[in-house]
């Protein structure tokens, strides 16, 4: 499984790699060298649904007393990871200056 770099348009984006972007990280196309990120605005959305489902989650286990919202907050954070690879846009960051 790999996904489109946007600089070379090659199927060279790991599955590792693409998990990498969904959390704030940039890395490397090994076809082109070219930097890759996540698109910033989906990437702050996504940060925020994670951190509600972790609050939300969280807040029923501590009112209820009941643990069993733990598994919703696996389920949710499984699904959550299928949508940040497999609909994150991803950008390119140009090259640092070289000094
Ligand atoms: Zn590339």
């Amino acid at each position: 499984m790999a996904f489109k770099c946007p600089h070379c348009r090659a199927q060279s984006v790991s599955l590792k790699d693409k998990y990498k972007l969904g959390w704030w990280m940039t890395v490397s196309c090994p076809n082109c060298g070219g930097r890759i990120a996540a698109f910033p605005w989906t990437l702050l959305i996504m940060t925020m649904l994670y951190v509600w489902n972790l609050m939300w989650w969280v807040g029923l286990i501590n009112f209820n007393h009941s643990y069993h919202y733990l598994l919703y907050l696996a389920i949710c954070w499984v699904l959550l990871d299928l949508i940040n690879i497999y609909f994150m846009p991803l950008c390119r960051l140009e090259r640092p200056p070289q000094s």
